[in-house]
């Protein structure tokens, strides 16, 4: 069993083709969670279905694709990793690299490949005589200085302090909460009728013009996105997170993954912690 994080966890689930998939079952307890459409529902079974490393989900997998190398920085990592040690500094903390100095990205990938070289083979000299790494880096690139970059790292743990027990009490109280809010509310002729398109709180989203008028609804789009935008941020996002994290917390409280899955989709195992490993 080995590790990866959360992020690329979600992308694995974010790449399942949804029609090939025949999951059935609730998503939490017997709650009625109508503020989810069909395919949110789907979506959120894999994602259980996978913590629990259940077969369910052998044949709708695809291959991991990561973003094209856009030569931003030093380091590029075309397949995703698999990590063997949960204390992977590459899995746990925030990573650090250098972006590449804008006058040798405007030169082309080239030039980029070329620097990307060069520091690899001088990396420990800035280590060790930071004014001689410099100098060079002048002469060579005509460059003065390098803006470090501490890229996110989603890591294996978030809420790492709740209980599975804790996690359900939240739950359900988001859950009423949103409920309450639901069938309260002024809003519930918008809602009811967008419940399941949030999306469409998106600034660039179109509210379908006929289906307002149909419903009576009199308010104008920005009033409508406001209402969705506002259900999205304070109940379905938030019950979306808790609810991966139970799943995550139940179902693989280690937070291990099946090795051979991981590799089926493209992951090769971390340089930093695998090559050290005893087999
Ligand atoms: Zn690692």
């Amino acid at each position: 069993m080995v590790y990866i994080t959360n992020h690329n966890a979600d992308l694995i689930i974010e790449n399942i083709d949804i029609s090939k998939l025949n999951l059935e079952g609730s998503l939490f307890k017997n709650r009625n969670l109508f503020i989810f459409s069909k395919r949110e529902v789907k979506r959120l079974l894999a994602y259980k279905s996978f913590m629990a490393n259940s077969k369910d989900l052998v044949g709708v997998y695809k291959k991991i694709e990561m973003p094209t190398d856009k030569y931003e920085y030093l380091t590029y990592y075309n397949k995703p990793a698999y990590h063997s040690k949960a204390d992977c500094s590459l899995l746990n903390s925030a990573f650090i690299t250098y972006k590449i100095p804008e006058k040798i990205r405007q030169k082309g990938e080239e030039s980029c490949k070329i620097f990307r070289l060069w520091f690899k083979k001088n990396r420990e000299l800035l280590q060790e005589d930071e004014k001689t790494f410099y100098a060079l880096l002048k002469s060579k690139f005509g460059v003065d200085e390098l803006e470090k970059q501490s890229l996110e790292n989603s890591g294996i743990q978030v809420f790492t302090d709740l209980t599975l027990e804790q996690i359900e009490q939240q739950l359900d109280k988001l859950i009423n909460e949103a409920n309450d809010y639901f069938f309260n509310s002024n809003h519930k002729p918008v809602l009811s009728l967008f419940l399941r398109r949030l999306y469409l709180a998106n600034p660039t989203s179109i509210i379908p013009k006929e289906e307002i008028e149909k419903a009576g609804i009199k308010m104008t789009d920005v009033e409508i996105k406001k209402i969705l935008a506002e259900f999205r941020d304070k109940y379905k996002n938030p019950i979306t997170r808790l609810l991966k994290y139970y799943y995550r917390t139940k179902y693989n409280p280690e937070l291990k993954y099946n090795e051979n899955i991981l590799e089926q989709l493209g992951f090769v195992p971390c340089k930093e912690c695998c090559s050290k490993r005893q087999l």
